[in-house]
């Protein structure tokens, strides 16, 4: 490949790569992709444990779910999925409960054991007390779909460690990512689709890059690289506000802290993740990653990730898009300047649209910037 290719893209987590996919595979053109980090696969990335054998996700639990029968149906070329199906448990005043809340969480939290039609009446009860028809916040929106007492208990404390915002300040769509069930399914997600790449997320990147007109170059920043890209046409999936050097300021973004832990047993918690709902505990919950891959033989040994939320600064990995109006408003100066810059530039993924993404959001959203956008705008001009 020559080293000025015609098409770059910046980033090689599921944006960049899905787009690097199609870009090769569809169009039969060759492509560069960039990426600052030494891995593939952005902050969906795995990798192996040398100490326990156990396979980890290095910036968290990820669990691949959708309902969209065009991503499955496209990532599915990739990998193969495991049976596993995401249970999320919450500790809240030294007890264990199902999350989200459903029939299970209810009757536990309250000592009752109500049917399900009852329960519905119970909550609607404990909403009305408080809740509002129109909830303007994410407290208003929890209050109104399980009441104030289960509010208290399992989404003021974990969502003050998760955002340090008060929920009042904080958009309903937060809340409303989680289902409120009146059975006793205790999965975390409803979606159609799910499991975890039965080689590992490594395994899925791998794949989804192996084409011979991909290029991947880590480790490789774009600040470093920019004046020798000036001729080609970029597909830019790192943060906006970078790109245009912070000019009209720094989005905010919280981030993680993990505090590995490789426990002297074969099972710590008995379950991939454990949310932790007491303010008073600092962390918001610890993910065990062998409990991902029940169909592989157990090494007898353990690796654990306690999680630590706080606000980016300069140099941290980006996680969550902080959306609030004085972000919102700022994305859309930066969504401006980005207007400047085509056609010759595309902002797609989570940094690049300040976006809270799933992982088959971003295959779906990337899917169809390479259709709508890439190949008409940079490939059939
Ligand atoms: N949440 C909560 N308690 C929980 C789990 C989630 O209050 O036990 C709230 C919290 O505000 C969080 C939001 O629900 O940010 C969405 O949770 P989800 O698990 O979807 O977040 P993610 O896995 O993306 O961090």
């Amino acid at each position: 490949m020559s080293a000025f290719p015609r098409i770059c893209i910046v980033g090689a987590g599921f944006t960049g790569s899905v787009i690097a996919e199609r870009i090769a595979s569809d169009a039969g053109m060759p492509v560069l992709v960039i990426d600052r980090r030494r891995h593939i696969g952005g902050n969906s990335w795995s990798e192996i444990d040398a100490e326990t054998g156990v396979e980890f996700h290095k910036y968290g639990s990820h669990i691949f779910h959708t309902s969209e029968q065009e991503v499955w149906k496209y990532i599915s070329q990739f990998t193969r999925f495991n049976d596993y199906r995401h249970h999320v448990w919450s500790m809240c005043g030294g007890h264990v409960y199902a999350m989200p809340v459903n029939l299970s969480t209810i009757n536990s939290f309250y000592g009752l054991a109500l049917t399900p039609d009852e329960a519905r009446e119970f909550i609607t009860r404990e909403a009305a007390r408080d809740g509002r028809a129109e909830a303007a916040n994410l407290e208003e929106k929890a209050v109104s779909l399980i009441g104030r007492p289960l509010y208290e208990a399992f989404i003021r404390g974990y969502t003050a460690k998760q955002w340090e915002k008060d929920p009042k300040e904080l958009p309903p769509d937060i809340i409303t990512r989680l289902p409120v069930r009146y059975t006793y399914d205790t999965r975390y997600f409803s979606d159609i689709w799910e499991g975890i790449p039965l080689d590992g997320y490594v395994g899925l990147f791998r794949k989804l890059s192996a084409h011979p007109l991909i290029e991947v170059r880590l480790g490789m920043d774009f600040a470093d690289l920019r004046d020798s890209l000036s001729e080609a046409a970029l597909i830019y999936t790192g943060a906006i506000d970078e790109y245009f050097g912070f000019r009209l300021g720094r989005l905010e973004w919280r981030t993680v802290d993990f505090e590995v832990e490789r426990p002297a047993c074969a099972d710590f918690q008995g379950t991939a993740v454990m949310n932790y709902a007491d303010p008073d505990i600092p962390h918001t919950r610890i993910h065990e990653f062998k409990h991902f891959h029940p169909e592989r033989q157990d090494t007898g040994k353990t690796l654990i990730f306690r999680e630590y939320s706080r606000w980016a600064c300069k140099g941290d990995e980006a996680y969550y898009p902080v959306d609030t109006a004085a972000n919102r408003r700022l994305y859309a100066d930066y969504a401006a300047l980005a207007a400047h810059e085509a056609p010759d530039v595309v902002f797609c993924g989570r940094l690049g649209q300040y976006a809270y993404m799933d992982m088959d959001d971003a295959v779906a959203a990337a899917l169809h910037c390479y259709t709508n956008t890439v190949r008409p705008r940079l490939l059939d001009a």
